[in-house]
Formats: structure tokens, C-alpha cells, sequence
């Protein structure tokens, strides 16, 4: 199993290559060079695993044996899912009207990035002791990847991670999820301006090879491929429970519509990749007001806004969905030079128009919606009198799809809840329902912990506040291991 470029410049990879970079050398975005194909037996003898078994098989299919053997591969991902709160890690639940949503916010920071997260922590710890080195990660958070990327490394002995967040942007629980760890390796900046704003000395110290080189700095967001593998398992496991397969034994496989609330991507990328092995899905990918996806689908405009919008949905207000590139290149045939010259033509004018062919296959491959505040209150509320079953703000982004969309016939429709709404109570109490929740217990003693960051002011040089940080844990961490490189 190698990997390349989707721009078509690096090729023949290995998966502990691609999992310790970013971004390809060329700019793209690292993809498996031949995606397998899962059969129809395949699909119906894994109707009886678990989902941590799912995952472990998932993965196998891409990390080659030689790398990370079938035994260690499986004490990895058990390790990385047994402090969630639910016996199989994630939790189907079934409401009125053929609509199920999948829960996959029951790891430490209530959000389904916990999921992917702590099994990618967990192959770069194994990775690191095997070597005997470090790393340091170095994340911006629009609210939830910081807080699972702390989690998720805060007990690893060989990484390091620092993480700046947009001060005031970001809901109280989420804020406090990242601050009130005062292990040593976590580092917490609060800065004041945008995620955009963060972005900008974020990519600048990555772009110093010299600092990167010199202390593993890598980082873990959904451009990182380990990520968006994990959540292949997601899509299967909503298709293996829901689509009905387990009754059938025909030849065709039934269907299933999945619906996802799409921020960078990632999530729905690994849908696409999942319905690329052969897994009959119909995708919805969901946004609220900042739109770049949904335009893409309806007309083949992929251009940015002005400015993000500030929304009751924040995890998903993102104005570059960046992980679109992927799906870009396997709808394309895997064209590197296509794919590269529309990413190109992208970064430099904020603008594209998507080449005809492309945008029928896009059509082809999913659906899409766009949601206003109003539209995520409204399925708040319905949700809840129909059900008594809340859902965050971002999970009704695709619920709102169900109350105006009626399902396919014979088909069943699967929600992705990617967060709980104990982490956005202010949208709870906005609609009205703060009686109605049941706070997880870790939530309200996050209130009287101790807190521990630093506050970057607007005037300050952001740059250098993150890069003297760094080179202070690289004069901290000397005496032990060498840093990855
Ligand atoms: C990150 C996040 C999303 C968006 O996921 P992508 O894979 O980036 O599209 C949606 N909802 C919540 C709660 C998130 O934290």
C-alpha cells in the first residue's frame, strides 16, 4: 500500500511517512495510490464485528502489515477507544419518521474527533517509541480539534502539543476542554482574531523546514490521511447497521443515504472514499451559512467568501473545506495535473469553477444543503418535540435535511451527530431546552478546575509567541529522545 500526491508530484509513500506530514512536498494532499474495493461477501461477513473490530479491519486494508503488525495494530485501536463512554465506542439510535442518527461523540471531548484522534495518536506514539523519538504537534482549532488533540495526547510521554484557539469563538466548554489541562506537554494559546487570523503564523512556522526538521513539528489536523482512515470505519459501520445488507443475500447490495455536517471535509471525503470501495451510499453533505460546499455541489462554484460567518454551529464555520481537493482527484480518475492546476488556480484567486465533467460526477456522488441559524433552531426544537432526543447544533444542520428532504423509497436515512449538545449549551439554552439536558458530570466540574494558557494578544507577533514556545519545549525535552525528522 503506497501513497501519492493528489497533485501529482510524490509517489510510492509509505503510511508512517504520510502519517508524520502534512501537506505532500508538492502542495496536495497524500492519498493511497489504489483504493481496494471491498466485496459484497466482505461487506456481509463483517455484519457481526464490533465497531472497534470494524476499525482495526478498516485499517488494515491501508497500514500494511510490515509497519504496524494485525496484533499491534488491534492493541493500538483498543487502547484508543477504551475511555469512551459507551461499551462499542459509538451508539446508533433510532427516532420517528425512518430517521437513525449515529452518536459519535462519546470520547473524552464530547465530539466525533475524538474518534479519529486518539487512534492516530496512538499509531504516532507507536511509531515514535519504536525509533525512540519525539515530536511536537502543532494545531489551530475552529473549537474542536484542539480539545481532542489534548486528550487525546495529554498521556503520550513522546509528543508535545501546542494549540492556539480563537478566544471568544468558541463555546465555554469547548474552551475550557483545552484549558484546564495543565499536563506539561500541553501548550494553550488564546488568541485574539479569527481561525483564519490563526492560520496565518501557523502556516508560516510549518513552512520552515529548518523548524520543522529540527523538532518533528507536525500536525494533526483533517489534511493528516490517519484521520480521515479512521472514519472510512464510520460509514461502514452506518451501512453494515442500517442498510438492511445482514437480511438480504441478493447479489445487489440495498442502499443507504448518510448525512453528514461538513466543515473541512474530512468527513465526507472518507464517505466518498468508502462509496469509491463499493459501498452503496448516497451522501448529504450539510453546511450551515458559510456555503462553499454546497455551491460547489449545486453549481460547481467553489469560491470563498468574503469572511467566515459567525454561526450557532461553529465547528463547521470554515471558508476553505480543504479536504474537497481529495475528492476532487478521485472523482477525477486520479488526474494529479488537473486536480493540481484547479488547487493552484484555487489558492491564488480564492475562486474556481469546477471543469463540467467533474461537477456531474460531484453531483453524482452527493447531495447538499445550507442551513441558516433560524433553520438550526428549528430542528433543535422539532427534534426534541418529537423525540425528546437533543441534538447539537452542527448535528442539525443534517437533521434540518430530514424535516425537508422525505427519504428515497425503501431506503433508510442515517444522521451523523458529530458533537453532543452538552458542549454547546448556550444554543440549548437559546432554544429554550436547558431543562432538558443531562450535563455529563466531566462537563460541570470543568467549571472549578484550574486553568493554564496563554493569552496572544492582537498587537503581538503571534509568529514568534508560538516559535519561542517551541524551541523552549525542544531545549526542555534535550536530555531525552531526538525529535522525529
Ligand atoms: C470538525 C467538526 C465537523 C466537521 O467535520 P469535517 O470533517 O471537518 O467536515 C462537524 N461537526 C463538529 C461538531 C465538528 O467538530
Amino acid at each position: 500500500m503506497q501513497y501519492c500526491s493528489t497533485r501529482g508530484g510524490v509517489h510510492g509513500w509509505d503510511f508512517q511517512n504520510v502519517l508524520f506530514s502534512g501537506y505532500a512536498p508538492d502542495g496536495g494532499m497524500f492519498m493511497p495510490e489504489t483504493i481496494p474495493s471491498i466485496s459484497p461477501a466482505t461487506l456481509r461477513s463483517w455484519c457481526s464485528l464490533s465497531y472497534q473490530q470494524l476499525v482495526c479491519e478498516v485499517c488494515s486494508l491501508f497500514i500494511p502489515e510490515q509497519l504496524i503488525p494485525k496484533h499491534d495494530l488491534e492493541a493500538l485501536v483498543s487502547s484508543a477507544l477504551s475511555k469512551f463512554s459507551v461499551p462499542d465506542a459509538v451508539k446508533m439510535v433510532r427516532l420517528k419518521g425512518s430517521l437513525s442518527i449515529l452518536e459519535l461523540f462519546h470520547g473524552k471531548t464530547l465530539a466525533f474527533k475524538d474518534l479519529a484522534m486518539t487512534c492516530t495518536t496512538r499509531f504516532l506514539e507507536y511509531f515514535l517509541r519504536k525509533d525512540n523519538r519525539r515530536a511536537i504537534i502543532l494545531v489551530g482549532t475552529s473549537g474542536d480539534t484542539g480539545g481532542s488533540a489534548i486528550s487525546s495526547v495529554c498521556d503520550l510521554s513522546a509528543v508535545d502539543v501546542v494549540v492556539v484557539f480563537p478566544r471568544g469563538r468558541i463555546s465555554q466548554v469547548q474552551e475550557r476542554q483545552m484549558t484546564t489541562h495543565i499536563e506539561d506537554n500541553v501548550h494553550v494559546f488564546a488568541a485574539d482574531g479569527s481561525s483564519d487570523e490563526i492560520d496565518v503564523p501557523l502556516r508560516k512556522l510549518f513552512a520552515d523546514q529548518d523548524l520543522v526538521n529540527r523538532y518533528g513539528l507536525m500536525s494533526l489536523n483533517s489534511v493528516n490521511w490517519s484521520r480521515i482512515l479512521v472514519q472510512l470505519a464510520h460509514f461502514i459501520y452506518a451501512y453494515l447497521q442500517l442498510s438492511g445488507v445482514r437480511d438480504t443475500d441478493r447479489d445487489r447490495l440495498p442502499a443507504l443515504e448518510v448525512v453528514v455536517p461538513t466543515g473541512g471535509a474530512g468527513n465526507i471525503t472518507a464517505g466518498c472514499i468508502v462509496k469509491h470501495m463499493g459501498v452503496p451510499l448516497h451522501l448529504v453533505a450539510m453546511v450551515n451559512s458559510n456555503d462553499v460546499v454546497h455551491r460547489a455541489v449545486q453549481s460547481g462554484d467553489f469560491s470563498m467568501a468574503d469572511c467566515v460567518k459567525q454561526t450557532l454551529a461553529p465547528a463547521i464555520d470554515i471558508q476553505d473545506p480543504y479536504n474537497m481537493e481529495r475528492v476532487f482527484w478521485l472523482l477525477s480518475g486520479k488526474d494529479g495535473a488537473l486536480v493540481k492546476k484547479m488547487m493552484e488556480q484555487f489558492q491564488d484567486t480564492h475562486t474556481l469553477s469546477i471543469p463540467e465533467t467533474l461537477h456531474k460526477k460531484l453531483c453524482s456522488v452527493m447531495c447538499s444543503g445550507s442551513v441558516s441559524d433560524e433553520g438550526i433552531m428549528e430542528a433543535i426544537k422539532r427534534c426534541w418535540e418529537e423525540n425528546q432526543y437533543l441534538v447539537c447544533p452542527h448535528t442539525a444542520v443534517g437533521v434540518w435535511h430530514h424535516y425537508h428532504c422525505p427519504v428515497r423509497n425503501g431506503e433508510n436515512r442515517c444522521c451523523i451527530a458529530t458533537a453532543s449538545p452538552a458542549k454547546f449549551l448556550e444554543v440549548v439554552q437559546k432554544a429554550g431546552l436547558t431543562e432538558s439536558i443531562d450535563v455529563p458530570e466531566a462537563v460541570r466540574q470543568l467549571e472549578t478546575k484550574e486553568t493554564r494558557y496563554k493569552h496572544l494578544e492582537r498587537n503581538e507577533n503571534w509568529e514568534r509567541a508560538l516559535r519561542e514556545r517551541i524551541e523552549a519545549i525542544g531545549s526542555a525535552r534535550q536530555q531525552g529522545a531526538q525529535f522525529y525528522t
